[in-house]
């Protein structure tokens, strides 16, 4: 498959006018005129379209498995393509969990058949130090762990396995950092609180510092973690992540909808999305993900047993590029928030930037189309969100990997299966 995409680039250096040659899944040749026959010419060349990198989610639950019902790799990662996301990376809180070797394989057989876009793999804690082998490595981008249930509680021991293994074999840590101690009753029942996110990103920096493994901490939502987590930044190998609805709701939005937005960690205040919002600007915090947490409606109607988390894979971009739009974020901000730096954070040197030799993900938006977030449009089975009825400007229109298109214009043009694990990338 040869491929030839026109239009604005946004590269290195800025945004460059000029024509990407992608074939055999690699970035072949950049010139400012590419004139050769190809299968497939898509231009760009039109009011407010940038090709930007391929768009890289590091935090997404891909359900499947026994919660198929909820979401599975097909429906998520059209979902992922809808939004953008060349990769995502799909969290191991899985039925069966993805904890063992042999779930770990079986993990790999239904994603690669179910994936419209490429994918990468968590493990997580396991249940016996026995499951910690080396083929973990083969597979999976790097271990998450839940700190509350995991690192607090029962799997202490285990966990510290984990940090060794991980510190042993350079495999990325990432942390959901909340110490229950400091945990306080609220309308979502007993929840986090920014003492308990500075708390747990304190205790699990400082085993990064000491242990030496490169330690990632997933979705800040407060002031007081993330000014503990820049305290160690400069000391350690750790980087961090924020997500959109941190950015843009606060705890009242929140209460308004109910368990729609009944989410861990819990949104904070105003105030603290304006200090999340200012380190993603100035790059304290190196990523954006969605932590796309896909339940059915079933699930969320009862509020008190509703699951948390909501769908974001489809919601992101638009989000994030109508505040570039609003001049709350540049441009560039997005780029490396949702490509570079997370390609980065996951040891993937072959994406986050468009380069010659490359693989040929790209990501094109239109920064002007209007449109209004409709869950019932979502590929994503859970077709809910806080940001419902929000009127959105910009929004991708087109979603290409290995040099295939797989999002067109807001329809899905490959097949399941097209998606590939990241540790294939070389
Ligand atoms: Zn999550």
């Amino acid at each position: 498959m040869k491929l030839i995409v026109k239009g604005k680039f946004f590269t290195g250096k800025g945004i460059l006018e000029g024509s990407v040659l992608i074939e055999d899944e690699r970035i072949a040749r950049i010139a400012r005129e590419i004139r050769e026959p190809a299968d497939e010419v898509l231009d760009y060349n039109k009011k407010g379209h940038i090709v930007l990198p391929g768009l890289v989610d590091i935090h997404v639950h891909m359900r499947d498995f026994e919660q198929s019902y909820e979401e599975d790799f097909q429906t998520g990662t059209s979902a992922a393509a809808m939004g953008g996301f060349t990769v995502v990376a799909d969290m191991p809180n899985t039925k069966p969990e993805v904890n063992k070797p042999t779930v770990l394989k079986k993990r790999e057989r239904v994603a690669k058949n179910g994936a419209l876009v490429d994918y990468g793999l968590y493990y997580g804690v396991p249940d016996r130090e026995d499951d910690l082998v080396d083929e973990i490595r083969a597979l999976a981008v790097g271990f998450k762990v839940f700190m509350q249930r995991e690192f607090y509680t029962g799997k202490r021991l285990l966990t510290e396995k984990v940090l060794e293994f991980a510190s042993r074999k350079k495999m990325l840590v990432v942390a959901h950092a909340e110490n229950p101690r400091l945990f306080v009753e609220t309308w979502m029942g007993a929840t986090g609180t920014p003492e308990a996110e500075a708390s747990a990103i304190k205790d699990m920096t400082g085993l990064a510092l000491s242990r030496d493994f490169p330690l990632h901490i997933t979705h800040i939502s407060s002031a007081e973690g993330v000014s503990e987590f820049l305290r160690w930044k400069r000391r350690a190998k750790i980087t961090a992540d924020t997500c959109p609805h941190y950015l843009l709701l606060s705890e009242e939005d929140a209460r308004l909808q109910g368990a729609i937005a009944k989410v861990y960690p819990p949104i904070k205040t105003k105030a603290d999305a304006k200090v999340l919002l200012k380190k993603v600007k100035d790059g304290g915090i190196d990523a954006i993900s969605s932590d796309h947490a896909p339940h059915s409606l079933e699930e969320k109607a009862n509020f008190e047993r509703a699951p948390a988390g909501f769908p974001g894979l489809e919601t992101t971009l638009p989000l994030l590029l109508t505040m570039v739009n609003k001049g709350l974020l540049g441009i560039e901000d997005v780029v490396r928030a949702c490509a570079t730096n997370p390609s980065k954070i996951l040891g993937l040197d072959l994406v986050g930037t468009i380069e010659k030799g490359k693989i040929g993900n790209l990501t094109v938006i239109d920064l002007h189309r209007l449109s209004r977030i409709n869950p019932k449009s979502f590929m994503s089975k859970a077709k809910y969100s806080p940001f419902e009825g929000r009127e959105v400007e910009g929004g991708p229109v087109a979603t290409i990997i290995r040099g295939q298109p797989v999002m067109l214009d807001g329809e899905i043009v490959a097949r399941k299966g097209w998606g590939k694990n990241v540790k294939t990338y070389g």
